[in-house]
């Protein structure tokens, strides 16, 4: 249980700013996930709330307590690295119980809890071995169990599945998720892999440039990109953007130009236009909201470039006037490279950014 509160946090390490006036409050028993590309300020944020790193400015409160000046030891916080950090010449066993040793705890409760949180981790039949006698995923598994065991008021988690392959990166999060749900606490995790954000979080915070450009559920984050980074980082493949010009084509209908297409915007777009959207956008549309080979009016007809199956769906590569973008489509399809493509960008899911800024012009969906 614990509600935390950064209060305009910046953290200056010389001339360079890590993080720069992040303020964010999570709920209680939240999965709260830092999102962003290297260097964006992620961990330096879960240092801050650690206690491992001190602010240069701004509060850090858990619930009613402001533990900005608190020592990390008297934070209740368990930390989960990339790297495991589990001490090679001790057993299982004994680097889950490390910390309650440390505590003073009864021997009778600590063989209880560590029982317990490796039962939780399904790792009981390994307490007896050393740690370069585990796999990478076992080798996690410990070091989450050393981190429940201690039972603390927040976990935080920096990159835990990193180092793991591809498969067993998938069955981790699965495993997290349910962790989670069975510990009631709050998880703060820090990743740059956009998928396991949307798998795992309640609440996502995009981060670049040490800012919050966006805080919302995986639903708004991926649906309602609040500017054309997060759109261009959310998503795999991401979002294509192009350059264009918004007209009024009479009776409350637009249009967006753009290099070799002109594109309607339905009337759900539309009806989320800002009053002040200028002429001069950027129109994002995802590949699964390109229709691809249909029978109505194209929006365009690009070149094939690269087909690329994946199994239950096909991205394809186009090319249009000297620009690529991809579409999705169902693995059926035959065009080939080199084929002209007739392409739809389907009207009411487009996305409109300001060129500048990259800020959205969209109003949240009405319903
Ligand atoms: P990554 O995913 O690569 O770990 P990150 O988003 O976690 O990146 P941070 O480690 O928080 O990013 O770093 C943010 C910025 O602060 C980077 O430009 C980094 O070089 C800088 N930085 C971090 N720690 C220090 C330090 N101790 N001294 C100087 N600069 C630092």
């Amino acid at each position: 249980m614990a509600r935390i509160v950064l209060k305009n946090i910046t953290k200056n390490f010389g001339g360079v700013s890590a993080v720069d006036d992040i303020s964010l409050e999570t709920a209680q028993n939240e999965f709260l996930t830092l999102l962003g590309p290297s260097g964006c300020g992620k961990s330096t944020t879960l240092n801050i709330i650690a206690g491992l790193e001190s602010t240069s400015s701004g509060r850090v409160w858990f619930d009613e307590d402001d533990v900005t000046e608190l020592p990390p030891e008297r934070r209740d916080v368990a930390m989960v690295f990339q790297t495991y950090a589990l001490y090679p010449h001790m057993r299982v066993r004994e680097n889950i119980a490390f910390g309650l040793r440390m505590r003073k705890t009864p021997p009778h409760e600590v063989e209880r809890r560590v029982r317990n949180a490796a039962k939780k981790m399904l790792i009981g039949p390994l307490l007896d071995r050393k740690p370069r006698e585990l796999s990478g995923g076992e080798r996690q598994r410990v070091a989450l169990a050393r981190a429940i065991v201690r039972n603390p008021r927040l976990f935080l988690l920096d990159e835990p599945l990193s180092n793991l392959d591809a498969k067993l990166r998938d069955s981790m999060r699965t495993e997290l998720k349910r962790l989670h749900g069975e510990l009631k606490k709050t998880f703060i995790y820090v990743t740059h892999d956009q998928a396991e954000s949307l798998v795992m979080s309640d609440r996502i915070a995009v981060l670049n440039g040490g800012k919050i450009q966006q805080l919302g559920t995986p639903d708004e984050i991926y649906n309602q990109p609040a500017n054309a980074f997060v759109a261009g980082f959310v998503g795999a493949p991401p979002m294509n953007l192009f350059d264009g010009t918004l007209r009024n084509s009479g009776e409350g209908r637009w249009e967006m130009i753009g290099n070799g297409f002109v594109c309607e915007l339905g009337t759900q777009t539309s009806g989320r236009l800002r009053a002040d959207t200028p002429a001069e956008i950027q129109l994002g549309i995802r590949p699964e909201d390109i229709e691809v080979g249909m029978d109505g009016a194209p929006t365009a007809s690009p070149t094939g470039l690269v087909r690329e199956p994946m199994g239950s769906d096909l991205f394809l590569t186009l090319e249009l006037n000297g620009s690529t973008f991809k579409a999705r489509t169902s693995p059926t399809d035959r065009f080939v490279p080199g084929d002209r493509i007739p392409v739809q960008f389907r009207p009411d899911k487009l996305h409109l950014f300001e060129r500048t800024t990259g800020r959205s012009l969209m109003d949240s969906p009405k319903i």
